[in-house]
């Protein structure tokens, strides 16, 4: 588009370059928790954050924000990782994980007690709830607020010891249970988990909240930009009051955008492991999936993704992308670069009975219309022929006017093989239940390149030679959700409006012989088809094809 998207987190660095607030350094971070695979959503925070570091000659890390090891894993670790360097993005120095500072972060916390800025809490979580108050009343002090340094320091130490069960204590911020924000009504910064943590094994049995562990590793890294979603604006208050409250190396500043939504689809964690986990979909990757996987695997680019989320910009006012954006931006990347092809999906025998048994004939068709360099491809005929069943008619239906035509193949009738010859549809034969199984026709030596003489062919369809070609299945995928908005209505879940044909798998397809073995992730426009890539899962003996997209402009009927 030629609209320059706007990025308004770039004109406050380009600011903060021009009045030297950070020392002239930028540093972001991308900071995914590794409870799930990563989505769109997160490759919009991914192209900012490392987008951002690449413009300003920065630099981004990679920070593993490990504080709930209840829901994450290395499964989720390996999968984010490999996710970023698919997109095209390096980190700076080394994988950073959060949970690498909770040394420091338990220091800070003893360091907030002496201050006489935290204390332990005995209150049950339900009771917390109840003292916290709500919008319009202010919260209630604890009756353990006002325990003394030396007790809550022993108390603390024996919560890191394991000393008590679940959920039986925790320590909270001391800063003020009339606060208007609700999350300065003395938040909670450790709870008791016992549970084993990926990286840091049995270590800890206290972990620390988010908002306790994020600015301060920001700090800790010397993050200059943090940025983040819009939810986490009533956080930013609590993230500064951390940062001043404490003897941290840096001040970053925390900074909000509008967090992506793209219709027909859900970007939560939550949501697609409910996917997986019901087998709605075959896993984290299934290319119906919007996650970075699954796009990767339905056939998607990095470099339309990245396009993607530069169309779309950066802003802080809240919207619901159209689905059909991100498809736009894989047929254009996908029209310059992926070759032609032709696939039939349902064949429909044609037998040319002027053909001899046993000869091959072979065409020179260009890999692309529009780019020499891409080369030619050679596209064998014989007489055996397998054409689209859509693309005949018994009976053609009436034109309302002309543009309506008939533009395929009908009785009596003639169109051309692309690249190849004129055929005429002589005779049609059906099984005892009256299916047409095949047509015998002939073709016309003459229209090799050539326009036929004395008549015109209704248009040009696809084929593929039945000795020639190679079988296939085609996997058509479809929009996973039939609802522009799956999660927008109180009444129904997003589990209601699931489309029944968001996966046709077509196991009779035959690709032209340029495809045996097609390696994984090979893309192609399927002439008149659309997009497909060829799925991981393929091999030699049994080739297997994704649909990414249909073609923008589908042929009239
Ligand atoms: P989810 O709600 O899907 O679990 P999350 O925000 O909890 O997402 P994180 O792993 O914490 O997931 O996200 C890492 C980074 O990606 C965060 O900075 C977060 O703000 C950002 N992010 C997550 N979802 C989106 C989205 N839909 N649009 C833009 N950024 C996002
Ligand atoms: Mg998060
Ligand atoms: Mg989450």
């Amino acid at each position: 588009s030629s609209l320059k998207p706007t990025n308004f987190i770039h004109q406050i660095i380009e600011d903060d370059l021009k009045n030297n607030v950070h020392g002239g350094s930028v540093v972001t971070r991308f900071p995914p928790e590794p409870n799930g695979y990563l989505h769109i959503g997160h490759a919009k925070s991914i192209c900012l954050n490392f987008g951002t570091a690449e413009k300003y000659q920065g630099a981004c890390h990679l920070r593993f924000d490990d504080t709930n090891p209840e829901k994450e894993s290395q499964e989720y670790i390996d999968s984010i990782i490999s996710d970023i360097q698919w997109l095209g993005y390096e980190w700076t120095g080394e994988i950073r994980y959060t949970s690498a500072y909770f040394d420091q972060l338990y220091l800070w916390a003893v360091h907030l007690i002496k201050e006489g800025k935290a204390y332990v809490c005995d209150l049950s979580p339900e009771e917390a709830r109840e003292y916290r108050g709500s919008f319009s009343e202010p919260g209630k002090n604890s009756p353990y607020r006002d325990r003394t340094i030396e007790e809550n320091l022993s108390l603390f130490e024996k919560m890191k010891n394991g000393e008590f069960a679940e959920g039986e204590c925790a320590l909270r911020a001391k800063i003020d249970m009339a606060a208007p924000n609700m999350n300065l009504r003395d938040p909670m910064i450790y709870r008791i988990l016992h549970t084993n943590h990926h990286q840091t094994g049995d270590k800890w049995c206290i972990y620390p909240i988010y908002d306790f562990a994020h600015g301060q590793s920001d700090a800790i890294e010397g993050i200059t930009h943090s940025i983040c979603t819009l939810e986490f604006e009533d956080h930013r208050p609590l993230y500064d009051w951390f940062i001043n409250n404490l003897p941290v190396p840096a001040k970053p500043r925390q900074y909000e955008f509008s967090r992506l939504e793209l219709n027909y689809t859900i970007t939560s964690k939550r949501k697609l492991k409910q996917l997986v986990d019901e087998q709605i979909v075959a896993g984290w990757n299934d290319p119906r999936m919007p996650t970075i996987s699954g796009l990767r695997r339905r056939g998607y680019t990095p470099e339309s993704i990245r396009r993607f989320c530069d169309m779309i910009g950066v802003t802080r006012s809240n919207g619901i992308v159209d689905m059909g954006m991100l498809e736009a931006a894989i047929r254009d990347d996908l029209d310059s670069s992926a070759p032609r092809a032709m696939c039939v999906t349902q064949p429909l025998k044609v037998t040319l009975t002027n053909m001899a048994e046993g000869v091959e004939e072979w065409f020179e068709l260009p890999a692309h219309p529009k780019d020499e360099s891409m080369g030619m491809r050679k596209v064998g005929l014989t007489r055996n022929v397998l054409i689209e069943q859509e693309d005949f008619i018994e009976e053609k239906p009436v034109p309302k006017n002309k543009k309506d035509k008939w533009k395929r193949l009908a009785p009596g009738d003639s169109v051309r093989l692309r690249g190849a010859y004129v055929i005429t549809c002589n005779e049609v034969i059906k099984n005892e239940a009256g299916e047409v199984i095949e047509l015998l026709c002939t073709y016309d030596p003459a229209t090799n390149g050539a326009n036929p003489e004395g008549y015109k062919p209704n248009g040009v369809i696809h084929w593929v030679s039945e000795e020639l070609s190679v079988p296939c299945e085609v996997r058509m995928y479809d929009r996973l959700f039939t609802e522009a908005n799956p999660d927008g209505d109180k009444n129904r879940s997003f589990m209601d409006c699931l489309n029944p044909e968001s996966l046709v798998v077509l196991k009779e397809a035959r690709a032209e012989t340029g495809l045996r073995d097609a390696p994984a992730e090979s893309r192609y426009q399927f002439e008149r088809m659309g997009y497909f890539s060829v799925d991981p899962d393929s091999s030699s003996e049994h080739l297997i094809i994704n649909r990414t997209v249909t073609l923008r402009d589908s042929w009239s009927k």
